[in-house]
């Protein structure tokens, strides 16, 4: 741990647990084996605590309170799992500057935007399935003949929820949510990277009365905790978002157990500006697409392809408007693009900027580190545009997942959709243009499990969430994730 007088240096508006803690049963509690690891805070880079680096142990104990908890909960009516979940949104909500604050603080991200987006779209992922339940219907099949089929949708039991650093209480939640509502027990692993949020929801977990084990917390890194929670034989289902490498890894140990598996994973997302397109909203969109909690969003637009006749002008405004982003403490409220998430990610994107170089890129602005005044330690770097590099080359087909960018002119709709589909990847694709039939055409042909035309991140909870090719498997949002985490079962009555 490390004294309080570096914690005091940092100064967090908030009261900040400088120990986490596993939630198991309803309580909170050290990892068996005594282990921690640090914690840092990305825009000063002091380390602030530690987590539990929990193991094999700390799943069992979390994977039996879970399976005692099971039968209670799945069999509540909806109601009663909807209204313990809808106190529990109530809860969050009353916290809401506070879970703001700690994002940012553990993330690096503008406090602005953890308080307008991050921590009001967790509780809206809670409220949207405690609500979304009472609205299921099970299906009837009259055969005929006396004959009738129906279909019971049961819940799973025992469930792994692995969640991300970039957006984490907002992505954990968005796994939890539909696992509770359908009636399933849930042992969450959140990042280890930006664990607090979820520790302190664990709080408000206890704090809205779920019952004890309905829903347990294990903190650590992937190979310590996360590969025994995958593997564990009674886990039925494994919901996760991360990377595509760690979704292979996670597919190896349980596709051989015949577990279902949800896979969100990594993306190189296309974003397709034509000349027709409304120019000055476009600008300003595609800089916000692309760099967006500073460009560490599965969905953000990385690939900046523009029709040549704009393209020049494209380029012209494009740079400037991502030149006037404030890059900076992540506590003020005009702060654009706070402190990535830690040194080793810092170290990833400036490799990726020296590789755009090396690959013949001329950078247009930013890549530089940064030290803003006061966080000289933290993990800054301000946005980079490039040009010139070959579609194929690695820097525009591997994902960077921080502020950088590429633009690349094409002349034809089918060159722009071949580029666009060009890489493993197919999460999301952004369209702008004035032309409708152009839009629906391209929005067709393009290899992408989302697409947005002249919009970008406008999210309906009911809609399909996912990625095709390597950014993942199955889809989340809506109906399809209370499928996910509930089992078919066919039932035949003659009579
Ligand atoms: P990551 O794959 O390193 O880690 C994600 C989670 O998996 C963490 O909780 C981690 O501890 C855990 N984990 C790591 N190894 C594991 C293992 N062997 N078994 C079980 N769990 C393991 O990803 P990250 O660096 O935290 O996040 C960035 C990645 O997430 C990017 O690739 C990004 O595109 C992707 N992402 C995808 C979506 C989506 O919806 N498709 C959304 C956000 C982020």
């Amino acid at each position: 741990m490390q004294t309080s007088q570096q914690t005091d240096w940092i100064k967090p508006p908030f009261s900040l647990p400088q120990t986490l803690e596993n939630f198991i049963d309803g309580q909170h509690q050290p990892a068996l084996k005594a282990q921690t690891l640090d914690l840092y805070h990305p825009a000063s880079g002091r380390q602030y605590g530690t987590l539990p680096e929990s193991t094999a142990a700390d799943v069992q104990f979390a994977v039996e309170a879970a399976q005692r908890a099971f039968p209670a909960w799945a069999a509540l009516t909806a109601q009663a799992r909807s209204a313990a979940m809808l106190r529990l949104a109530d809860v969050m909500e009353a916290n809401l500057e506070l879970l703001a604050q700690a994002e940012s603080f553990d993330n690096g991200k503008p406090v602005h935007v953890a308080r307008t987006v991050d921590i009001p779209r967790a509780i809206s992922n809670i409220r949207f399935f405690a609500t979304a339940i009472l609205h299921t219907s099970q299906e009837a099949h009259d055969s005929g003949n006396g004959v009738l089929n129906y279909t019971l949708r049961q819940p799973l039991g025992v469930v792994a929820c692995i969640s991300p650093w970039n957006l984490p209480l907002y992505l954990f939640t968005w796994k939890i949510a539909p696992a509770l509502a359908a009636g399933n027990t849930v042992v969450g692993k959140p990042s280890e990277i930006t664990p607090l949020t979820a520790y302190l929801f664990s709080g408000l977990c206890r704090e809205a009365g779920l019952p004890p084990g309905v829903l347990n917390i294990l903190h650590g890194s992937g190979a310590s905790v996360g590969t025994p929670l995958v593997g564990h034989p009674q886990i039925k289902a494994v919901s996760f978002t991360g990377g595509t490498a760690t979704g292979a890894r996670i597919a190896s140990i349980a596709a051989p157990q015949f577990k279902k598996m949800s896979l969100e994973l990594g993306g190189k997302n296309p974003t397709l500006v034509f000349a027709d397109c409304d120019f000055d909203t476009t600008v300003k969109e595609v800089a916000r697409a692309a760099f967006s909690n500073q460009g560490q969003i599965c969905l953000c637009g990385s690939r900046i392809l523009v029709e040549r006749p704009i393209y020049e002008r494209f380029r012209e405004a494009f740079v400037a408007r991502v030149a006037s982003l404030k890059v900076g403490d992540p506590q003020h409220a005009d702060t654009a693009i706070g402190a990535l998430v830690s040194k080793a990610h810092q170290e990833k994107v400036l490799s990726y900027i020296e590789l755009a170089h090396a690959e013949g890129g001329n950078l247009l602005c930013g890549g530089e580190v940064l030290q803003p005044e006061g966080l000289e330690g933290g993990y800054f770097v301000s946005p980079a545009v490039f040009e010139g590099l070959d579609p194929w080359c690695r820097s525009n087909q591997e994902e960077i997942f921080g502020p950088v960018v590429t633009l690349f002119p094409f002349d034809t709709d089918d060159e722009a959709i071949h580029y666009a589909n060009s890489t493993q990847y197919g999460l999301a694709a952004s369209v702008w243009t004035s032309n409708l039939g152009r839009a629906h055409r391209v929005a067709r042909e393009l290899e992408s499990g989302i697409v947005w035309i002249n919009c970008w991140m406008l999210r309906d909870l009911r809609t399909p969430f996912g990625g095709v090719k390597s950014s993942g498997v199955g889809r989340e949002g809506g109906w399809e994730a209370l499928r996910f985490f509930t089992e078919p079962k066919n039932v035949c009555i003659q009579f």
